[in-house]
């Protein structure tokens, strides 16, 4: 079992399969973009999958696939067929905006790819050409109707933060009263310099505005270990939420997560920019006992918690310099 020096268990590894992304959303990328890695920086399949194989027999028992936008990664179905081959009754899950879910959805359920978490920042096509840059909305809603049809995923709509999302709670929350869906609000992180500095909206103002539109409940027995959890009754219908407020009410303390980034790095912790390498060490052939010594000394030195307390009411005044498409989130 994987712990680190503050007794933390560590089940769960979040993989970022590209840097790539078919989308450009304000608060994740830099407005000039990034550059990408070289085709040789990023893993490869088979090296995707046998890191994978190696976490697990440290004791992970959830990967979740991310990038960047993981669907536009070349072999995506590949990555997952390997590593189900490899670990049978592994709890796989999916993040992607979305855009190219449809087509995907056959293949993800016969590989038992259950959990799929889907971004949608807003539920105006106009809004979302805005944040995204890119006209795609008709898209991901279709893939989200299709998705909740099949009956087998547990689908989840996070939605990033902002100032507007407070006029669209209703809208919101019909839309997940329809479909069987869970929505989960992120209070946005200042990731890059994306010029929304003003516009960080605390949690408790979502709460706030919730309370107006029903019989708002918090049922922490359902929480997350980024999620807080709660229920709101109205027109007779029962909907399920989510908050993730890294900034406001910061989870390290019950923080479970690694992550393995593209280009083959390791990090322990979202907001730091330290990481180790495990490409290097593999492509030089080096034992697993010395990769899985890499991971246990990185495990063994991760701090207590982040140390960005930046966010309040006017906005964010530090900035995380590393995009958040390279780790994916
Ligand atoms: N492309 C996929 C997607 O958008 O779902 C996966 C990668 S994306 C980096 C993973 C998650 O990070 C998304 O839900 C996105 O909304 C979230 N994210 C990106 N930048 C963020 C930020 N600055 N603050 C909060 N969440 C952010
Ligand atoms: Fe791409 Fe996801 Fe970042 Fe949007 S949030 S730019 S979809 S990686």
């Amino acid at each position: 079992m994987l712990h680190d020096s503050f007794l933390r268990k560590h089940n769960y590894l979040r993989v970022s399969i590209t840097d790539k992304c078919n989308l450009r959303c304000r608060y994740c990328m830099p407005p000039g973009g990034v550059d990408w890695l070289d085709h040789d920086e990023v893993l490869r399949n088979e090296e995707f999958s046998g890191l994978i194989s190696l976490f697990v027999s440290m004791g992970v028992g959830k990967i979740r696939f991310t990038g960047g936008e993981p669907l536009i990664r070349k072999g995506f179905i590949d990555i997952v067929e390997q590593v189900r081959a490899n670990s049978p009754d592994l709890e796989l899950c999916l993040t992607t905006n979305g855009v190219l879910l449809e087509n995907y959805l056959p293949e993800l359920h016969r590989l038992g790819l259950k959990n799929i978490n889907i971004s949608l920042d807003t539920l105006s096509a106009g809004r979302y050409a805005d944040i995204t840059t890119v006209d795609a909305y008709g898209r991901v809603i279709r893939a989200i109707d299709r998705a909740s049809s099949y009956g087998f995923f547990s689908i989840k709509i996070n939605a990033v933060l902002f100032e507007e999302t407070l006029d669209e709670i209703d809208a919101f929350l019909d839309f997940a009263a329809e479909r069987n869906v869970i929505l989960r609000f992120i209070e946005r992180m200042p990731f890059t310099e994306d010029g929304l500095g003003g516009s960080f909206l605390p949690a408790n103002r979502l709460v706030s505005v919730l309370e107006t539109r029903g019989k708002l409940e918090r049922d922490e027995s359902i929480d997350t270990n980024v999620a807080m959890m709660y229920r709101i009754s109205r027109g007779g219908r029962v909907i399920k939420l989510g908050i993730i407020p890294p900034m406001t009410h910061k989870f390290c303390h019950k923080c479970n997560r690694l992550r393995l980034t593209s280009n083959g790095r390791l990090k322990t912790c979202l907001y730091s920019s330290d990481d180790v390498d495990l490409m290097g060490p593999l492509r030089k052939g080096v034992d697993s006992s010395e990769v899985i010594a890499l991971i246990r000394k990185a495990l063994m030195e991760k701090k207590p918690g982040h140390s960005i307390d930046c966010c309040n009411e006017g906005g964010c005044q530090a900035i995380i310099s590393h995009s958040m498409s390279r780790i994916g989130g």
